[in-house]
């Protein structure tokens, strides 16, 4: 990557397509069904067997012909569920017959048994208008051989239903990639500990550890380094060498003490880009070296959560092969907001109100990350825009 691509400003979406673009499948393995949720499918998933796999009945009832609804009907057998009927059903007659039951052949209906009386014990008459058929059909849902779910899918707890009932007792999932996070400050303690004066509590390594935790990644946290080359060097070779990626929180801005990106570096971990357009978040780096990616986030919690939203979480998904796509919703907003400068795209939490608006809510800037246990979403005021008027139709992304 030459060197002014690297350290310019990047447009975001040139920052974006850069970290998808380098990432590349860990690996895949076969997972038992009870273990398979939030993992990925690595492989298209087809069914074995039609489904449903015979004509079924929806209902508990009759199953006759629609043409005899008007007459008394003999009931020639009863079938129950996972027995298959003996019988044709003929003119007037009927099989007393379970839901999830197979359909006698000549049946074309199930009558609902609320919608009967039983004259004489062995017949039965139909009190109702009209009916609806009551028959799931063979192969109306899935055909054998049928796809039902494809190379890429983030199995949630529908799709294991359906991993289920077409065999697929063992799906082959992506390998769920190892995330090792450090936090670099000599101002940090851990959160355990009453901070002095001048001390803060470490939340970034914890913060970024439960959101990639939310992909499926895997996490070790490698607590705190203070702002000496040796501490963070120290940390960064251990997580290097123990995962696939690597989150350091801090140190990548242009202070004295701001060393992770130069120790990247001399760890062999070639930047593609060390700053995006976008606020908060500017000063966030991403480098790749044979097999391992690592991300300087940004100190200020905001600014380390929205970038671990926008970058991150997407990046970890594509090492697991998933498209992700964010869930926005357009709604009007609430209130006005505008700020002064317009230059770069810019990030806000946002609260969805009971009657569906989108209402920002109170927000200092990047440090007040206490902001974001109230909102459910981020809005993004895009570059060049200054206002949005109430009312305006705007896409909150939750979070
Ligand atoms: P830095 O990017 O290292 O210059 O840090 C920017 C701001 O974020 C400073 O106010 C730091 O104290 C704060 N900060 C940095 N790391 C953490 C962390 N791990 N947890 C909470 N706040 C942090
Ligand atoms: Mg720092």
């Amino acid at each position: 990557m030459n060197l002014s691509v690297r350290t310019k400003m990047l447009p975001f979406e040139k920052a974006f397509e850069i970290v998808l673009n380098s990432a590349r499948l860990i690996g895949t393995e076969h997972v038992a069904l009870d273990h398979a949720i939030s993992r990925v499918l690595a492989e298209d998933v087809k069914s074995d067997i039609d489904m449903p796999p015979f004509n079924k009945s929806a209902m508990d009832g009759f199953a006759c012909r629609r043409v005899d609804l008007a007459n008394e009907l003999t009931i020639i057998e009863t079938v129950p569920a996972g027995v298959p009927p003996e019988n044709v059903i003929g003119p007037n007659q009927c099989a007393k017959i379970m839901t999830g039951a197979m359909v006698p052949a000549g049946a074309d209906c199930v009558i609902m048994v609320e919608f009967t009386k039983n004259p004489s014990g062995n017949t039965v008459r139909f009190t109702g208008k009209e009916t609806d058929g009551n028959i799931c059909l063979k192969a109306e849902d899935i055909k054998a051989g049928d796809v039902v779910l494809s190379k890429g899918t983030l199995i949630k707890p529908q799709h294991i239903s359906t991993l289920a009932a077409v065999g697929c007792a063992n799906p082959c999932v992506a390998v769920r990639p190892k995330v090792g996070i450090l936090a670099t400050g000599s101002e940090l303690v851990v959160p355990a500990e009453k901070p002095r004066t001048s001390q803060v509590r470490d939340s970034n390594s914890f913060l970024l550890a439960a959101q990639t935790q939310t992909t499926g990644a895997i996490t070790k946290n490698y607590g705190i380094a203070k702002d000496t080359r040796q501490a963070i060097d120290a940390a960064i070779k251990m997580a290097i060498a123990e995962n696939d990626v690597v989150l350091v929180s801090g140190g990548v801005s242009v202070g004295d003490f701001d060393f992770v990106p130069d120790i990247l570096k001399k760890n062999g971990i070639e930047l593609m880009f060390e700053k995006i357009a976008i606020k908060p978040g500017k000063p966030t780096v991403f480098g790749v070296s044979d097999g391992i990616f690592c991300f300087g986030m940004p100190g200020h919690p905001v600014s380390g959560f929205v970038m671990c939203e926008l970058l991150v979480k997407p990046f970890l998904y594509r090492l697991m092969g998933h498209n992700f796509k964010p869930l926005e919703m357009k709604m009007p907003l609430g209130t006005s907001i505008s700020r002064k400068k317009a230059g770069r795209p810019s990030w806000i939490p946002i609260a969805i109100t009971g009657e569906g608006t989108a209402r920002p809510v109170e927000y200092h800037g990047s440090a007040h990350f206490h902001a974001l246990c109230g909102a459910d979403g981020l809005l993004c005021i895009p570059k060049g825009t200054a206002e949005f008027k109430e009312g305006t139709i705007v896409p909150v992304r939750r979070i």
